[in-house]
């Protein structure tokens, strides 16, 4: 980006821009190389001039969530990551008999758990320890325990990449095992869910047991971005993981957890070269073992 981009993006930012940011401080693998630019947006008609601009100017951009199901690679990465705040951060009530709420894109998984506990609505504890955004959460269709984001979202608003604002009812949207179809450079800007009926003490409940449950099979104790693979048709790819031996191999300092064969962990000094050179190595070793081909479920983003 030359200067007078800067300058465009600083002021549609409000000033709230960063440049050349080290992308390990904003993802829960905590590896990655710099960012030209980390903009904060605050509004939706800044948004649009933002993605427009981006766009005019050819400069490649992304939304960045928590960071948590993203491998951004060691190398500079050029333009800009957006993160969605301010009035994308909220979560409102819009009919308490039919327990409907618009939750921001910005709005993290705990934030929304937190506000489902203190009202007594059910249906979402099941992303309990899921360390997403709404935002992120929807375009993967993020799930766990047999239930995952599609079951709760009734519509959404998004940006599309020409910059407009459209609303899309839940019968129009196309939802798939961790997917969510959208327009490549698309925006989720707001989600409409239709929450269960519960009481507080049970979902704190719920919530309670979910944690429990992960804890005792997820290593939790080091950064790492979840599953890395998707899991194939009828199987897990955590067992055919498991049986190609592959628990406890290491690069560098990254290494296929023994707690979860699925869960790449950051032991300390990991680059993402450390982590793709784990991932080849594993697809390598269950396509000769099985003949399946594992799919990521981790985003990779850079060079
Ligand atoms: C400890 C741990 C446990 C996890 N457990 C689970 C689990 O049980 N189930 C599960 O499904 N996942 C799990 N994950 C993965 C991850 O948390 C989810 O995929 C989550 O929904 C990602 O949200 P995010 O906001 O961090 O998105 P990011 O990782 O920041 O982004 C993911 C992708 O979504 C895009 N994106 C983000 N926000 C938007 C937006 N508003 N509009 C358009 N595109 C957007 C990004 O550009 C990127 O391509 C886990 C991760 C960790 C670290």
């Amino acid at each position: 980006m030359n200067r007078e981009q800067r300058e465009v993006l600083a002021d549609l930012a409000e000033g709230n821009i960063r440049f050349s940011c080290s992308m390990a401080d904003y993802t829960t693998f905590k590896v990655g190389g710099r960012i030209e630019a980390l903009l904060g947006i605050e509004k939706i008609e800044n948004l649009l001039r933002v993605v427009q601009f981006l766009r005019r100017e050819g400069i490649s951009w992304f939304v960045l969530g928590r960071g948590s199901n993203l491998l951004v690679m060691d190398g500079d990465v050029p333009g800009v990551a957006i993160r969605l705040k301010g009035a994308f951060d909220a979560i409102q009530e819009e009919d308490s008999r039919e327990r409907k709420c618009m939750a921001g894109a910005g709005v993290s998984l705990g934030q929304l758990l937190e506000f489902c506990r203190r009202k007594g609505y059910g249906g979402t504890a099941f992303l309990a320890g899921i360390p997403g955004t709404v935002g992120g959460a929807a375009i993967m269709n993020a799930g766990a325990f047999g239930r995952d984001m599609s079951s709760l979202i009734s519509g959404l608003q998004m940006v599309t990449p020409m910059g407009d604002v459209v609303e899309r009812d839940r019968d129009t949207l196309s939802f798939s095992y961790r997917k969510l179809e959208m327009p490549e450079g698309g925006v989720v800007t707001r989600v409409w869910m239709k929450l269960e009926k519960s009481t507080t003490p049970e979902v704190a409940g719920k919530i309670r047991e979910y944690l429990r449950r992960r804890k005792k099979t997820q290593p939790l104790e080091y950064p790492s971005a979840g599953s890395i693979f998707k899991n194939p048709p009828g199987d897990h790819a955590g067992r055919l993981l498991e049986e190609a031996g592959l628990k406890g191999e290491r690069r560098g300092g990254a290494m296929i957890s023994a707690k979860h064969a699925n869960w790449i962990v950051n032991r300390g000094g990991a680059s993402a070269q450390d982590i793709l050179d784990l991932i080849s190595l594993a697809r390598r070793r269950v396509r000769e073992k099985t003949g399946i081909e594992l799919e990521l479920e981790i985003k990779v983003v850079g060079q």
